[in-house]
């Protein structure tokens, strides 16, 4: 099982990064982002309850995001894995998470800190738009899609950008996001779990390094296994 989690502010590619983890390693992508956004789309009660927050490019309340992620993780397709993308953002989110992880028995593996400077999110904030069909996330500057107009994954011609992407509320989520992740990353740095990586360089360099942070740590717990047979065999 892979379970990992993407940190990173609003725009450093948590989204972009997660589809070929997603491809190569058959996990589910779980982005509270998303699925706030569906829940709105619907009309629940959920999507009704995190409209008044998500328009202002405020945080939905912890225990409305966890309890979402929680009956998520119970979802069939996760038997692989599940990568988070877009929660924890509070380390009370944090905290819960700890207890869901614990009591459906999905350790988290490792959690990446995509980080890129600020003033590169605000430029690709406002230059980010999204297929209509199948949620694939483009650039107009830095990640075009390949035909002009096409989407790469699903031959789509629609698409959209994000009302929280206008430039007033963009700076309100960055604010937001940005008070809240330096205690997100000391608290699982403290845990033994994270790795930064560069997320201003090309997307496949990012996902490279997001690959070798966790296949280090799963060849550190392979020898770290193997030194405590030899230790066991010799005693
Ligand atoms: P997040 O999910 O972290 O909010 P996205 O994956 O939606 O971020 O990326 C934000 C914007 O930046 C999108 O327009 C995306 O195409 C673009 N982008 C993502 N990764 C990179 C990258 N490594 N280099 C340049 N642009 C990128
Ligand atoms: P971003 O591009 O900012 O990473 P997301 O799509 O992840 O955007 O989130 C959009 C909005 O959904 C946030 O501004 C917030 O209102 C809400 N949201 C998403 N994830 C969370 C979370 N973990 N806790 C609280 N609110 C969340
Ligand atoms: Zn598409």
């Amino acid at each position: 099982m892979l379970n990992i989690i993407l940190l990173g502010l609003p725009g450093a590619g948590k989204g972009t990064a997660s589809a070929p983890i997603i491809d190569k390693y058959h996990v589910a992508h779980i982005s509270t982002g998303d699925m706030f956004r569906e829940a709105m789309a619907e009309e629940t009660p959920v999507g009704l309850e995190a409209k008044k927050y998500m328009d202002a490019g405020d945080l939905v309340p912890d225990e409305v995001t966890a309890k979402l992620v929680e009956e998520r993780l119970q979802k069939s397709d996760v038997l692989n894995g599940f990568i988070l993308d877009g929660f924890p953002r509070t380390t009370v989110q944090a905290e819960l998470l700890d207890q869901i992880t614990e009591r459906l028995n999905k350790p988290l593996s490792k959690v990446i800190s995509i980080d890129v400077p600020e003033d590169i999110l605000v430029e690709r904030l406002s230059a980010r738009y999204i297929c209509k069909n199948c949620g694939a996330t483009y650039n107009k500057i830095s990640n075009p899609t390949k035909v002009a107009g096409v989407c790469d994954r699903c031959g789509g011609k629609e698409f959209y950008q994000r009302e929280d992407d206008k430039p007033e509320v963009v700076k309100n989520r960055l604010k937001v996001n940005k008070e809240m992740n330096t205690p997100l990353i000391d608290f699982y740095d403290a845990k033994g779990l994270l790795t930064h990586v560069n997320g201003n360089q090309a997307p496949e360099k990012v996902f490279a390094d997001i690959e070798a942070a966790w296949l280090t740590n799963i060849g550190g717990l392979f020898f770290s296994n193997l030194t405590k047979k030899c230790y066991n065999s010799q005693v």
